[in-house]
Formats: C-alpha cells, structure tokens, sequence
C-alpha cells in the first residue's frame, strides 16, 4: 500500500503534543514526510520554529492552526491550513479560545476536587509547555498519579461527556472560526469528520454550513479513521464537493494515535486539498 508523503494535520508542545515544534518537523522528516503542516490546538505559537526547522530539513511547511468550535451543542474542530499568524482577527479569537481554556481549567480542577482528586491544575499545568491549558495535561497528570493506566483510559473514566472532569465548552462559533481562517488567507478543513457523535444527518447539516460558509475542505484520511470511514468520507466529500485532506493528529511517541508517514493515500476519486486553486497561494515555502 502506498503511503502518503503529506501530513496536514499535527501537534506540538505548543498545545498537546509531547514534541518540540523544531523536534517535530525533524522526526516527520525521518519519517518520509515531505509536506507538512503543523496544527496546533487554538494556537500559532509554534509555527514560527517549525517553519525554520523545515527550511533547515528541506521539507515544505504549511502554516496551521486547529480551532475548536461548537456547533449543535457538540465541539467541532476546524483545522486552518495556509493561515497567516499575523493576521489580527484570528489572534484576537485565539485570545478568547485561550482565555475560555483557562478558565475551564479551573472547573475541571474543582470538579475533579469534589472528587477527591487534588493538585489537577498545578498536575496539569506542569505538563503544558505553551500557553494551551488542554484536557490532555490533565490527562497526563492523572495517569502519573496512578488513576488510570493509560490516556484512552483516562480520557473514558474522567475527562469526556457525564464523567466528573468534563466541561462543556463555549468554543467559537462555525462561522466565527471560518471567518478568522479566511482573514488570515488560510483554507478551512473539517477535521476527523468520522470522529464525532453525531448522526448521519447532523454530519450531513455541518457540511453544508460549512459549505457555505465558505469551508473547502474535509478529512478523509485521518489517523483516527478506518478503512471504512476513508470511504464514507471520500463519498461525503465528494457529494459536498469538498477537497479532501489527509492527517495523521500525531501528537507525539507517547500518545495513542497513528505514528507520523503512516497514512494511507486518498481514494482516487478524491480531490486532494493541495490541489485546490487557492492552495498555492496560501502556503508559505518555509
Ligand atoms: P481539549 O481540546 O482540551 O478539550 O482536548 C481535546 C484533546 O484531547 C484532543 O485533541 C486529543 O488530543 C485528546 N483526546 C481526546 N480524547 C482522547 C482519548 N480518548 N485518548 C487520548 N486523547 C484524547
Ligand atoms: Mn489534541
Ligand atoms: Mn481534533
Ligand atoms: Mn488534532
């Protein structure tokens, strides 16, 4: 099976992930990764070092962010690929996103006190090494703590819907977030599109929004996708006439997802984002 040599959707410690921006790009290198984008978590802190450490490598870097949204009572995130960290909008919502994460981070650490569990937020914060405060730290820190053994087991016991350190977010909104993305010059995704639970219909509403807000694309194969959910999104991206991206969501060696240069092509009938007309124009050479 041939494997794809872009991955345009990535982490960092600049939001959850457990590599350096500059480490990142120089093990997406290694491992055949000639395109790559990193995307992190409401936050452009790390492109600045990630795109100097690909002009070092010879890799071409796609300047991204990965925003989360909340649409029909659910979070939605819409990665941004090609976006201009300058731009002022965009930086102004990123405030707002941080300051929101900031202030659940509190609540999480308040519940989960309620909860016997002390010294999430201080756990938590040791973990984080940019200004992103993620459910991830505090996952990091209860499993240190010994309670739970693994981040999937975390996540299912503490951290996710009716579960003690869960709570629902005011992200930005849908039209918001493809707004800040199109004033930075950049083309809106919609990521791991599989992932969310939500039906088939309510799949099918978001696409259209986002559609017509002005989203092109849409993640078809995605570390956190089957074969089947390739061929049900490449269907959906299809019919939407959406252009279709490829992610791993590495977040790092010590995380569940897929390691990086793994993902498997698009289906041939796919139209491939980088190869839509304004692709070029939004992506910086390094
Ligand atoms: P947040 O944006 O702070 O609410 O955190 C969401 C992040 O948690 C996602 O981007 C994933 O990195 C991580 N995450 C969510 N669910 C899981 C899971 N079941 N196992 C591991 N990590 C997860
Ligand atoms: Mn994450
Ligand atoms: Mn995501
Ligand atoms: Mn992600």
């Amino acid at each position: 099976m041939s494997v794809l040599r872009f991955d345009l959707h990535t982490h960092s410690t600049a939001s959850d992930g457990s590599l350096a921006p500059g480490e990142l790009v120089q093990r997406a290198s290694a491992c055949g990764i000639e395109v790559l984008a990193l995307t992190d978590h409401d936050q452009t802190a790390g492109l600045a070092e990630a795109a100097s450490a690909a002009a070092a490598v010879g890799i071409q870097f796609v300047p991204g962010i990965e925003l989360s949204v909340s649409w029909a009572h659910q979070t939605v995130h819409i990665v941004g690929l090609g976006i201009d960290p300058a731009c002022a909008s965009l930086q102004a919502g990123i405030e707002r996103l941080t300051a929101f994460r900031h202030w659940r981070a509190e609540e999480i650490d308040r519940r989960l006190a309620k909860k016997g569990i002390h010294g999430a937020l201080s756990g938590a914060r040791n973990y984080a090494r940019g200004a992103i405060l993620s459910r991830t730290h505090f996952a990091h820190y209860l499993v240190a703590q010994g309670h739970a053994k693994d981040l999937r087991q975390v996540f299912k016991r503490f951290l996710v819907r009716n579960k003690p350190g869960y709570v629902a977010g005011e992200w930005a909104s849908l039209e918001e977030a493809l707004g800040w993305i199109g004033e930075a010059g950049g083309l809106a995704v919609i990521a791991h599109p599989a992932r969310y639970k939500i039906s088939a219909t309510r799949l099918r509403q978001l696409l259209g929004e986002f559609r017509e807000l002005g989203g092109v694309g849409l993640e078809v194969v995605s570390g956190s996708h089957s074969r089947d959910d390739i061929m049900s999104m490449a269907n959906l991206s299809r019919r939407f006439e959406l252009a279709a991206s490829a992610g791993s969501d590495y977040h790092g060696p010590d995380n569940p997802y897929l390691d990086l240069g793994r993902l498997p092509s698009l289906p041939e009938e796919c139209q491939p984002v980088w190869n839509h007309p304004a692709w070029r124009a939004t992506h910086s050479p390094g």
